[in-house]
């Protein structure tokens, strides 16, 4: 119990096939250290909350997942850490919030659901002046299309419920960075809080991570494909796809993804009815907040995966309710293409 001795002594604390887990993320990741964790929260909650204290101050881009905005915006204040967001992908705001001593920064790029960019190697540099470590939550992007420590972040953190699993079995997180802040931070919190991963859903992850850069390089061609389609379709208002030039951060993106993405965000025609009339009318895609899945998914944020924002802060990171989120899987991309073409058509 003491750590001084090889071995395992209880799941809490570790186990063998966590690890062994852990350390091929490291290995993928190109990170020191690893841990897993039951789910992507419990990783980014471990992540925000461990390491800071009362006084402490956390900067964050507005547009994030919610439950990662709850922890900034609702958790942590209330412990007395000061939580400032700014939007993403404004250098000069960026500048402005770090001018002052932080702890952590927290971003997601690209974001959910509206595929923003922030320029992780240009934040990394602000934040590191004002004494603050960089986390990237890296899950849309993925190991296969973004490697955030070789743009100078000092922590990834994933949900490998997402691409890692990618086939709706289970939930899972990771932790990734340097030993130290591991062993000093991370550790103390997961041994004594409980947020250990199941050894079973380990095993899951480890068995899909052997198909994830098939599975995410065909879905991305085929998200690619109907990024295309759908944003030459008459009931479809804005479309967000990393690779289109029309994107607003395409240049942002170019530079430090390799590849687009297996998600593609996109507004209809009119607000929350017509989004909802959509959805409704795909017969082959499901409707689901999962992601990164091997079955295509299609969600409306604002009233669900977002829908613990209130409306100031949705516009704020300008999810309005006529956004859709499409999480493209492996199906047939001909008979997906026809799926969003029939339902947008009957709008
Ligand atoms: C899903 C998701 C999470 C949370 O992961 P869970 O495994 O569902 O807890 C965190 N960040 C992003 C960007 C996500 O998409």
């Amino acid at each position: 119990m003491a750590g001084d001795a090889e071995g395992y002594v209880y799941s809490r604390y570790g186990n063998p096939t966590n690890q062994m887990l852990a350390d091929r993320l490291s290995l993928l990741e190109g990170a020191e250290t690893c841990r897993v964790t039951a789910s992507g929260m419990a990783a980014i909650a471990a992540t925000m909350i461990a390491p800071c204290k009362a006084g402490d101050r956390v900067v964050a881009a507005s547009a994030l997942f919610g439950s990662c905005r709850h922890i900034c915006g609702q958790i942590l204040p209330r412990y007395g850490v000061e939580t400032e967001f700014v939007d993403g992908g404004d250098l000069d705001a960026w500048a402005r919030a770090l001018s002052k001593p932080t702890r952590l920064v927290l971003v997601e790029s690209p974001s959910n659901p509206l595929l923003r960019a922030v320029d992780i190697a240009a934040v990394a540099e602000l934040a590191h002046k004002a004494g603050a470590l960089l986390v990237v939550d890296n899950v849309f992007a993925t190991p296969v299309y973004q490697k955030p420590f070789e743009l100078g972040a000092d922590i990834v953190v994933y949900s490998a419920t997402k691409h890692m699993d990618g086939q709706g079995r289970v939930l899972l997180g990771a932790i990734l960075g340097p030993s130290e802040f591991i062993e000093d931070h991370i550790d103390p919190w997961l041994r004594h809080t409980g947020p250990a991963a199941s050894p079973f859903n380990a095993w899951i992850v480890l068995k899909g991570l052997e198909t994830l850069e098939l599975r995410v390089n065909q879905a991305c061609a085929s998200a690619a494909r109907l990024a295309d389609t759908l944003a030459s379709h008459r009931n479809v208002a804005r479309l967000h796809y990393p690779t289109r030039t029309d994107h607003p951060d395409y240049a942002v993106h170019a530079r430090q993804m390799n590849a687009g993405s297996t998600l593609i965000a996109f507004s209809v025609k009119g607000a929350r009815a017509e989004a909802f009339r959509v959805l409704n009318a795909l017969r082959l895609i499901d409707i689901s907040n999962n992601l990164g899945d091997t079955k295509s998914l299609a969600c409306h944020p604002a009233s669900t995966t977002h829908r613990a924002l209130n409306e100031a802060e949705r516009a704020e990171m300008g999810l309005d309710e006529s956004w859709l989120r499409l999480s493209v899987g492996l199906e047939d991309v001909t008979d997906l293409e026809a799926d969003l073409i029939a339902a947008l058509d009957r709008l």
